[in-house]
């Protein structure tokens, strides 16, 4: 793959206002973007648009401001359905992220498991992939049973193979782990699972700020993503699932909007996708969403993946010069722009303290899976998380800083 000659990242960063400012009198290096991307000023105007010119709640007013708000919001669902190629609009459900989308399922689900089903759970998963799930098998019975992962930070496929049995009713995993980078080989999972009957949930927050997933051509029974690592703002995500099993599954929260008819006798509930949007919804960040996913769509994802690409070899190469250094996972091929390390003799948080008093920003800890820390046996590791607006002379700083700190630790 390579970089398209029209992608400018000089220009592509005077999009975001943010990455002018100093942290302790240094210029920002911004490399946590796994845990949040930054937000490019047409999304920032988008949401200054909405407050100042249409806001108003939606679905409910004939009014003027209500159906501008009304046909915004629809029309970045359309956006997103497009987006990931779901078949109808009605099968994307907005949700507040992607916590809140596996919450959503998992809830449904209780329904449908009996004791003596098993739940599969991948073991590079975020806690937010295991505790619903935790929960489900308290209140079912279920069985809850670990895809085990190996030294290199990917799944044991042949394991795999021999946990699938039967009884297996759903199997979870992310399409990128967020910890590690590396990319699941999601096509082959669903593939299998559903030979034995089992729906599979992609968790794929990670995975839509770098690729871009076709939720038809992989088959996939549910597919959820948050705005906020995708260039949009916080508290808006999206839940993707075929339309014969969101409409059976039970609504997750009872309220306005979510109702066909009430009455004390007896409540009807609405259709997809409103059955899963109770309440007013977050109007604004389902509008911003829509334009952040327009954005990155400009940028293109073949431009931002061939392009991250190149940051996440220079990073480690850059990296492999210190002689103390330990990279966790698998190798640049198979992951995104993402590098978990350490350095021996040293404590991540140390490193991760010194490093933002030169103004880098990086992950440090255990970034929401502790699992994978407990499997490597360590605290914690410094994650730098590359985006497509990040560059070459920033990793350089990163490694200056992290000499160092180096230095002052060692
Ligand atoms: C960030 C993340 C989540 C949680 O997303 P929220 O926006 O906090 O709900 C879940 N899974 C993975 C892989 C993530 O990276």
């Amino acid at each position: 793959m390579k970089v398209a000659e029209r992608f400018d990242v000089t220009k592509i960063r005077q999009d975001f206002p943010i990455l002018n400012r100093k942290v302790n009198g240094k210029p920002l290096v911004y490399f946590d973007n796994a845990a949040t991307s930054q937000t490019p000023q047409q999304v920032i105007d988008c949401i200054v648009d909405y407050y100042q010119n249409y806001n108003a709640n939606i679905h409910r007013g004939v009014h003027a401001l209500s159906q501008e708000a009304t046909d915004a919001y629809e029309k970045a669902r359309q956006i997103i359905q497009q987006h990931f190629n779901a078949k109808e609009s009605k099968e994307i459900i907005l949700t507040a992220g992607t916590t809140h989308s596996i919450n959503l399922v998992a809830n449904g689900f209780e329904k449908f498991l009996q004791k003596g089903d098993e739940i599969l759970v991948s073991g590079l998963e975020h806690h937010s992939n295991i505790v619903p799930w935790q929960m489900l098998c308290e209140k079912t019975g279920a069985l809850l049973k670990v895809l085990p992962m190996s030294e290199t930070g990917t799944l044991n496929m042949s394991q795999f193979e021999v946990m699938l049995n039967p009884n297996t009713k759903l199997v979870m995993v992310n399409h990128v782990s967020n910890a590690l980078g590396t990319i699941n080989p999601i096509q082959e999972i669903i593939k299998k699972a559903h030979d034995f009957g089992a729906k599979v949930l992609v968790d794929g927050a990670q995975s839509a700020p770098h690729l871009k997933a076709d939720v038809q051509a992989l088959d996939v029974d549910f597919y959820t993503c948050s705005a906020h690592k995708i260039c949009g703002p916080t508290g808006i995500g999206m839940l993707y699932g075929k339309r014969e099993l969101l409409e059976a599954l039970p609504p997750y929260q009872g309220g306005g909007e979510m109702i066909d008819q009430v009455s004390f006798e007896k409540t009807t509930y609405a259709g997809l996708p409103n059955k899963f949007e109770a309440g007013t919804p977050n109007i604004c960040g389902g509008i911003a969403f829509g334009r952040a996913i327009n954005y990155m769509n400009e940028i293109g994802f073949e431009n931002i993946q061939a392009y991250e690409h190149e940051l996440l070899l220079y990073a480690t190469k850059r990296l492999e010069e210190f002689d103390n250094i330990i990279i966790y996972g698998t190798s640049p091929e198979q992951k995104t722009a993402v590098i978990s390390f350490n350095f021996e003799g040293l404590h991540p948080y140390d490193v991760g303290t010194l490093v933002d008093k030169m103004g880098i920003a990086v992950r440090t800890g255990h970034h929401c899976a502790q699992p994978i820390m407990e499997f490597f046996k360590i605290p914690g590791t410094i994650r730098a998380s590359f985006s497509f607006y990040n560059t070459k002379e920033e990793i350089d700083l990163m490694i200056d800083a992290l000499k160092k700190a180096n230095s002052m630790l060692l």
